[in-house]
């Protein structure tokens, strides 16, 4: 059975990133996040992370060569060989047309998720949001609060607004992603590709994931 390439598509804060890290677990296969690689290089002060920063800090889109470059070379990786989500790729019709050139070359199924969420919904929701400065864990204000109000339960460091949740970048961002982003989901659906409205404000995102991962599953011919 050719491997699966599971596209997570929706605006910042609609839960992309939550839903990919429970459907790694159910469907064994790898996460795939370019916005968590490309913090990565910005924390390690490497030349992509430096070229990179300043666009980030603003909620812009950082150019489609760079993203493309660490995508191309991260599919290639032991743990894709099942199959992979990608989780904020590909944000431009671009991006997804070398995702669709890559592809060919190889057996994948390519499937489209994209959670609706309301964008009143995502700036409550992402403006709340904190982070834990020293190793990076999320917290929202109603789910996945931490114990102790404003401080990382791992590690007892204080928590901080990311740079790029707070609510006028969120702004930036979600204009960014209607700009640029909705048509690439007018370009799968042109392709053929199957792709999948799933409403995601106001359901708990483990009942969202066995929705999604029963669909995957019956779509693959698989008992779910
Ligand atoms: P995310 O965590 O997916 O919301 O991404 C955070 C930031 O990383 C975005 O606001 C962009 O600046 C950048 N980024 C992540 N993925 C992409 C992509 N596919 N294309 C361009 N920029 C991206």
């Amino acid at each position: 059975m050719p491997r699966l390439c599971l596209i997570l598509f929706g605006s910042p804060g609609s839960g992309k990133g939550t839903q990919a890290k429970l459907l790694k677990e159910s469907l064994g296969i790898a996460h795939i996040s370019t916005g968590d690689m490309l913090r990565e290089r910005v924390a390690s002060g490497d030349e992509v992370g430096r070229s990179v920063a300043s666009l980030m800090q603003a909620g812009e889109l950082v150019p489609d060569a760079t993203v493309n470059h660490l995508v191309e070379e991260r599919i290639e990786q032991p743990d894709c060989a099942n199959g992979f989500i990608l989780d904020g790729y590909p944000r431009t019709v671009q991006q997804a047309k070398l995702l669709a050139e890559l592809l060919v070359l190889r057996p994948v199924r390519t499937i489209v998720v994209h959670l609706v969420v309301d964008y009143n919904v995502i700036i409550a929701r992402i403006s709340g949001r904190r982070q834990c400065p020293a190793c990076g864990s999320l917290y929202g204000v109603t789910s996945s609060a931490p114990k102790t109000p404003g401080v990382c339960d791992k590690d007892g460091v204080k928590l901080a607004v990311r740079d790029d949740d707070r609510e006028e970048v969120v702004r930036e961002r979600l204009r960014a992603y209607e700009q640029q982003t909705a048509p690439v989901l007018a370009f799968f659906k042109k392709s053929g590709i199957p792709c999948w409205d799933v409403p995601a404000a106001d359901v708990p995102p483990a009942v969202i994931a066995k929705g999604i991962e029963t669909l995957i599953r019956k779509e693959r011919g698989e008992a779910a």
